[in-house]
């Protein structure tokens, strides 16, 4: 019998999440950003939950060209630029779009430019600026002289203009406001011709009035996770996976009594504990603290003790009607994976991206 631990995919939430994106950028088109195997969730899952983007947006031009052969036919963006001169052949075949990042990019372009112009190629192109968040990109002060040099290559038929945000979620950072590096971008493309995309899903949900947008990028909301800030609930955003698995022990245990390993939780009078098939082995996070939500029969209940490889253990003290059998949600609908992942000190991107390859997948 197969372990009772499932990852369900809700394309019909992926389809939603987006439809809420596009409502809330009017004019703009929108990427679906679907890197690292689609946050998780499956290239091909999220190829088909897009199915109504404007395009799509990653990071690994192998998946890129599996996208084609699944057969999306509108824009496929390489995201962040990491693209090679053997990849540019592979671009120009598959007519994938890239963002050029550094003058090493520009050359390799420069130096392709002859024989692709001479095989009829025309690239879109977007050209990312580094307005603060010093990751990739052109310098404000040296972007009008990179969009001068690719705008002068020959196969290049259009230049999107893009930045990225360090805080887009956190309205008032102290120290790298979204309102600087909005400055910082207005100043580099001034007098520039040329579409702009600026707004990750923190900059759909939280500064849609502020932004202005040829193309969106969202991704974590498209998946029902939150950038930070409000809950996926508050924003009308529904979660795209549920991780599930099912009580598999129950034990009675007496006050003082020690759970899992490390001893690392003692039981607070006579308790009733239930373990569960799931561990970190399935990329569930092993540093969850005591306390993080679980929910047992659609009730919610705590984690308590430590995760182990292939278990967990949570509080049943409260929940008589639970056994052995009983549905268990870590994440999900009816878990907001934000709150579990808030409660074990990371984020939900990372809990999604994490799911074990051994967590059997279905759709539903
Ligand atoms: N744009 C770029 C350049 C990114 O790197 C990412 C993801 O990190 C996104 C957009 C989507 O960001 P989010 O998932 O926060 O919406």
């Amino acid at each position: 019998m197969p372990r009772p631990i499932l990852a369900t995919i809700h394309v019909d939430s992926l389809k939603h999440n987006l439809a809420l994106a596009k409502a809330q950028s009017p004019g703009a088109r929108a990427w679906g950003v679907l890197k690292a195997n689609g946050y998780g969730h499956g290239l091909e899952r999220a190829m088909r939950g897009f199915a109504d983007a404007d395009g799509l947006a990653l990071v690994e031009v192998d998946y890129a060209v599996r996208l084609r052969e699944l057969g999306w036919t509108k824009p496929i963006l390489l995201l962040e630029g990491f693209f090679d001169p053997q990849d540019i052949a592979t671009m120009a075949e598959h007519n994938i779009q890239a963002a050029v990042h550094c003058n090493e990019q520009l050359a390799w372009l420069e130096a392709a430019q002859q024989d692709l112009s001479a095989r009829g190629v025309r690239f879109d192109l977007h050209l990312k600026m580094n307005s603060g968040m010093n990751r990739l990109g052109f310098m404000p002060q040296a972007f009008a002289a990179a969009h001068a040099r690719l705008s002068a290559i020959s196969c290049v038929a259009s230049i999107t203009m893009m930045t990225h945000f360090a805080n887009a979620d956190d309205t008032a950072h102290p120290l790298l406001p979204i309102a600087e590096q909005i400055r910082r971008f207005e100043a580099g493309t001034a007098g520039l011709e040329g579409a702009r995309s600026l707004s990750n899903s923190a900059g759909v949900l939280l500064h849609q009035k502020t932004l202005r947008n040829d193309w969106i990028r969202p991704g974590i909301m498209l998946y029902g996770g939150t950038p930070g800030g409000a809950t996926a609930e508050q924003f009308g955003l529904q979660p795209a996976m549920t991780l599930s698995s099912e009580i598999i022990g129950v034990q009675d245990i007496a006050d003082g009594e020690l759970v899992g390993y490390g001893s690392r939780f003692q039981a607070e009078g006579n308790m009733r504990i239930g373990v569960v098939a799931c561990g970190y082995a399935d990329g569930y996070p092993r540093h969850a603290p005591l306390g993080t939500p679980v929910l047992v029969d659609g009730v919610r209940t705590r984690l308590i003790g430590r995760v182990s490889m292939d278990m967990l253990t949570v509080d049943l003290t409260h929940l008589p009607q639970a056994r052995v059998g009983s549905k268990v949600v870590l994440w999900g609908r009816g878990n907001p994976i934000d709150e579990v992942a808030t409660a074990a000190g990371t984020i939900g991107y990372e809990l999604m991206c994490a799911l074990a390859p051994r967590v059997p997948v279905v759709e539903g």
